[in-house]
Order: C-alpha cells, then sequence, then structure tokens
C-alpha cells in the first residue's frame, strides 16, 4: 500500500509499505478521510517530535478485514480514534484514553502508524461507527479540530449571547469559531494571517482582529465597549497569547488552552483572585461526547468551507508545503480527489 513517510531534510515522500493484515482485536480500515496536522508539521520541522512510521492521527474509513471483531464486520463506516485504550484503567473507562495508565498504550501516527495512507491496522476498540447523517470527511475532523474545541466549550459552559474570543485561528481555532457560533454566541476571532480572518468570517465570526494592527487588548475592548470577553479560547499555544486571554476575560470569565505551550507567565491575584477567571485545557475528547459531536454535524456546522484543501496521498509533499504555507482551512487527504 501507499503512506506517507516524513524525512530528513524536513520533507516528505510517499512510500510503499506492507498491505496490514489484522491480528486478534484488530480490524484492518481503507481510509477514506484523513487530516492534517498542525502536530505532523511539528514532526516534519521541529527535530525534537520524532514520528517514525506513518503520519497522521486524523481519520476515518471502510473496515475492509477482521480477524476475530466482536463488533464490527468488513464495510463498516468507521471514525479511528488516535489512542489505544487498555479498556481497564480508571481513566479509559471514563473514555479518556488519551490518559491511559497502561504504559503499552500507542497513538497511531506516532507509534504506530498512522492514517495519511491507504489502509491502517488499528484495534477495533478504537473504532465508533458513523451515523448515517456523518461523512467520511465530518470523521477525519472529529477528533481534533472539532472534538477538541469542542470539549473544551462544553467545560466552560458556554451559552448563547456569550461573546467568546478566539485567538488563533488555524483548524483548531476555526473549529472552535463554528461551535462556538452554532451556539449562537457572539465570536471575536484573533488571527494575523488575512485568508484565515477572512474564512473565520464565513464560518460564523461576527468580528475578527489582526494583531499586526494594533494592540490586541485594545482592539477587543474597543468591540466590546469595553466589557471584554465571556470566554477565550487560546489556540495558538503562545505564552503572550494566553496572558492577553486572561486579561480580556470578564469577571468569572473561562479561559480554555487548546494550543501547546510549554511555558506561560499567570497573575494568580490578578486574574484568579480579584477577578475569579477559570482556566481549564483540552487535548481531545472523551468518548462519551461522541454523539453530541457527532450532532454537530446533523445540525449543520459549515464543514465544506472549514475544509478548504483535499489531497490524494500521491501528493503529500504539495499538501504539507499548501498547509505549512498557512493560506489555508482544514487539509484533508482522501482518495476520491486526483
Ligand atoms: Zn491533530
Ligand atoms: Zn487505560
Amino acid at each position: 500500500m501507499r503512506g506517507v513517510k516524513i524525512l530528513e531534510g524536513p520533507n516528505v515522500a510517499v512510500c510503499d509499505w506492507p498491505d496490514p493484515s489484522p491480528e486478534g482485536d484488530e480490524v484492518v480500515v481503507r481510509i477514506e478521510a484523513a487530516g492534517l496536522c498542525g502536530t505532523d508539521l511539528h514532526c516534519l520541522y521541529e527535530k525534537d517530535w520524532a514520528c517514525p512510521s506513518i503520519p497522521g492521527h486524523e481519520g476515518a474509513g471502510t473496515v475492509v478485514a477482521v480477524d476475530k471483531p466482536r463488533r464490527l464486520k468488513e464495510g463498516d463506516r468507521v471514525f479511528m480514534m488516535a489512542f489505544s485504550t487498555c479498556e481497564t484503567c480508571g481513566p479509559c473507562k471514563a473514555g479518556y484514553f488519551v490518559y491511559c495508565r497502561d504504559a503499552n498504550t500507542s497513538m497511531h501516527g506516532f507509534s504506530r502508524d498512522g492514517f495519511q495512507a491507504e489502509y491502517v491496522r488499528i484495534k477495533e476498540n478504537q473504532c465508533l461507527l458513523l451515523r448515517e447523517h456523518v461523512t467520511f470527511e465530518h470523521g477525519a475532523v472529529l477528533q481534533d479540530p472539532i472534538g477538541t474545541p469542542f470539549h473544551a466549550i462544553k467545560r466552560m459552559g458556554v451559552e448563547a449571547g456569550h461573546v467568546v474570543g478566539v485567538f488563533g485561528l488555524g483548524p483548531m481555532g476555526l473549529g472552535a469559531v463554528m461551535i462556538a457560533a452554532q451556539k449562537g454566541c457572539r465570536v471575536i476571532g484573533v488571527e494575523p494571517i488575512a485568508f484565515r480572518r477572512d474564512l473565520a468570517m464565513t464560518l460564523g465570526a461576527a468580528d475578527v482582529v489582526d494583531p499586526a494592527a494594533g494592540d490586541i487588548a485594545e482592539q477587543i475592548r474597543e468591540l466590546t465597549g469595553g466589557e471584554g470577553l465571556d470566554r477565550v479560547l487560546e489556540c495558538c499555544g503562545r505564552a503572550e497569547v494566553l496572558s492577553a486571554a486572561l486579561d480580556l476575560a470578564k469577571p468569572f470569565g473561562h479561559v480554555a488552552i487548546i494550543g501547546e505551550c510549554d511555558e506561560a507567565t499567570i497573575q494568580p491575584s490578578g486574574h484568579f483572585n480579584r477577578k475569579e477567571v477559570t482556566l481549564s485545557g483540552s487535548t481531545v475528547f472523551p468518548m462519551g461526547e461522541y454523539d453530541e459531536i457527532t450532532q454537530l454535524f446533523a445540525d449543520g456546522l459549515p464543514t465544506d468551507r472549514f475544509i478548504t484543501h483535499r489531497f490524494p496521498i500521491e501528493r503529500a509533499e504539495e499538501a504539507y508545503e499548501t498547509f505549512a504555507a498557512g493560506q489555508t482551512g482544514k487539509v484533508l487527504f482522501t482518495p476520491t480527489v486526483t
């Protein structure tokens, strides 16, 4: 089968890999749509991020082979959760596979072959059936760009009428814009790339702010009549942006960290004692939220505009270059385009 390989250089190539066959509790899935994610760019450009096998941790497809299945059969359409699960530890039982305490757990696209390929061998318990109204493309964006902000937004108690700031309009941020707008919020996006600001407006943002046009805080205070933001999602992983988010949150507001960031400065007294702001984070949604997330698609989330580019695996190099240049929404690999 064909699949993407990340090379030193940095560069990506399309290589032939052995055809997978399922063993025990595994199935083989033919990939119908797979996401290209900011994390894949880290693997490509940053030496600290090892990606030893086929990249890709966001995908959906059709079961084409089974060994000793308990649930799935050939022909089933499935969403694939990238994280494996022991099914027995506390976090796994609660549906948080990402926090599994078993040292042998793995993640497709990192410690196991990923989804940017024709086929993948995956444990059956990581595959969830796609409901009839959920397309393969929905399945490919379900985990990270939709599921992660959805989980954050749910924990933040976002309600219609809230003024919600989304700082950083990459795929995760654009996902947050769509979900918050669908909930009836007034969404204000912040992003330096004009293409992504314009795209956010078509996905439901009420206003967008260009950090190059002046101080973010001043621009947002002006847009909100000095009130600030009820809820803020930090989707770019930058310490100074997290500080700005905490500054701009209203008293009793809530800030969620979605962008990955190792270190940041917070002001315990100013932000928490005297403003009672709540700070949380989100990496991936728990399995118990799967049905709620698939319902977003039935309710008309504008994913057709959110997915701006589709490539076949054979054009992987062009796909990575296009996504890295930033003039995109979500980029997918799909065999149905040429
Ligand atoms: Zn991802
Ligand atoms: Zn576990």
